[in-house]
């Protein structure tokens, strides 16, 4: 017979269930405790949690047992995607080539999030690899970073047909995915890539000049809007607006412009 849990457990338990549920998972499964599986530290925990005190040091271990928690993050990144599968949740599906789950330093404290998967993406099966993610590549550069010290992710995983907009159910039942991605991750800073992006995860209908020029607390993160790579290749003009949202991230993060090379 199993030991039962005591109740602070059970509270703890129930609460990040709860919390699943308000992402819209449902089906959970049980995995054995891995060997050396450490307990869920305070700062991991959900927001609703973290007002529940726990007694500190030895206190803590003799009174609380560990909940079993993936600290390594490429293996929680991988359980995600497992539970993806080969999906059909939702219509997009139907036109798929291949899934685009996400790339990046699983580490990285800058995250960009787009709409969702173009041609290339759905060809090569990686955000941002068409002309879009060229000018991303290029707006990462002007940051003072590589490609590979973010994560790059999109709202929805499957190319919606003709490069359409993904609808709300399809962004719906996606972005719960995305969620979780961004808590595996848990950058300082998520830059959202245009209207779908910043609407979606802050579940705000408003425009981009509205959404865009300040700083949104988004679960452990900062997060900030900015114009898609797509529509400044479309209204280049736009470009400086842009590059003021990535110098407020680049202030919060620390991040110089790299020197430019003296001219010849
Ligand atoms: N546009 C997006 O929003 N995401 C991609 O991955 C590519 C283009």
């Amino acid at each position: 017979m199993p030991k039962p849990l005591d109740p602070e457990t059970t509270r703890q338990l129930a609460a990040r269930v709860n919390y699943y549920r308000e992402l819209g998972i449902y089906d959970f499964y049980r995995r054995p405790v891995e060997k050396g599986a450490v307990a869920i530290s305070a700062a991991d925990r959900m927001p609703d949690e973290q007002s529940v005190d726990a007694p500190s040091g030895r206190e803590q271990s003799a009174a609380k047992p560990a909940l079993p928690v993936i600290e390594d993050k490429p293996a929680a990144l991988k359980v995600i995607r497992d539970d993806i599968g080969d999906c059909t949740r939702c219509r997009l599906h139907q036109g798929r080539t291949k899934l685009v789950f996400g790339v990046g330093n699983v580490n990285a404290e800058l995250m960009f999030v787009g709409e969702g998967p173009g041609a290339d993406e759905d060809a090569q099966g990686e955000p941002f690899v068409g002309r879009a993610g060229q000018l991303l590549n290029n707006m990462i550069g002007a940051m003072g970073l590589k490609r590979e010290d973010v994560y790059i992710a999109n709202v929805v995983k499957c190319r919606p047909p003709g490069n359409r907009t993904p609808e709300k159910d399809e962004c719906d039942t996606c972005s719960p995915f995305l969620m979780r991605q961004i808590d595996v991750i848990k950058p300082k800073v998520i830059v959202a890539l245009g209207a779908v992006a910043a609407k979606n995860l802050l579940a705000l209908n408003d425009s981009m000049a509205n959404l865009r020029g300040r700083w949104y607390d988004f679960r452990v993160s900062k997060l900030l809007v900015t114009y898609h790579p797509a529509y400044l290749l479309r209204d280049p003009r736009q470009k400086k607006e842009a590059w003021k949202d990535l110098q407020m991230a680049m202030k919060y993060l620390g991040l110089k412009p790299p020197a430019k090379a003296p001219a010849e």
